[in-house]
């Protein structure tokens, strides 16, 4: 079974630095047994197994065609929690898959947990804002690895069709 999940949408420009790639390598793994999947190496393939069951995935960062050729199961919108402007542009890109793909599961995604000083998003208006698109909310650090695992998880899970908790 092949599933895609995308790590941001930044065809239109998505925010800089908020971790994308960072994030698509984690969600990657053992590069070793990692395959790119596209010239610039942007696209990841991977099999994972969740609930006992294995899942060929691809994972691209920077999906950078139009919205109508956006063919993917998952979409993953990341923003950092210490920049706002990414936050908001992630609402943004919500609204406009939401036109276009209706049916695809969105998980919002708010990165950089780690950095708790600089801070601009709090857990409470992520949570929120993607309560209120019906998108599953998610804090993480790509650079920590912290959550990347069960985000992987929920992403496979959303893309069979299933609820993204067990
Ligand atoms: P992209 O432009 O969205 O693809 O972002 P990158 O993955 O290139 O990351 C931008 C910068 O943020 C790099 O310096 C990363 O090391 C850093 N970064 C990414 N994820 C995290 C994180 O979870 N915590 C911290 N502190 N830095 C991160
Ligand atoms: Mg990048």
């Amino acid at each position: 079974r092949e599933e895609a999940v995308h790590d941001d949408c930044d065809w239109t420009s998505g925010a800089n630095g908020v971790g994308k790639s960072s994030l698509a390598i984690a969600l990657a793994g053992d590069t070793e047994r990692t395959a790119s999947v596209d010239s610039e190496g942007e696209g990841y393939m991977r099999t994972v197994t969740v609930d006992e069951e294995d899942s060929t995935i691809v994972i691209y960062d920077n999906w950078r065609q139009d919205l109508s050729a956006l063919q993917c199961e998952v979409c993953v919108l990341v923003f950092s929690v210490t920049d706002r402007r990414s936050f908001h542009r992630t609402a943004q890109l919500r609204l406009l898959l939401r036109e276009t793909q209706p049916q695809t599961p969105i998980i919002l995604v708010g990165n950089k947990s780690d950095l708790v000083r600089t801070r601009e998003v709090s857990s409470q208006e992520a949570m929120s804002s993607a309560a209120l698109y019906n998108c599953l909310y998610l804090e993480i650090s790509a650079s920590l690895d912290h959550r990347t695992p069960e985000l992987l998880e929920c992403a496979v899970r959303l893309a069979r069709g299933e609820s993204p908790w067990p």
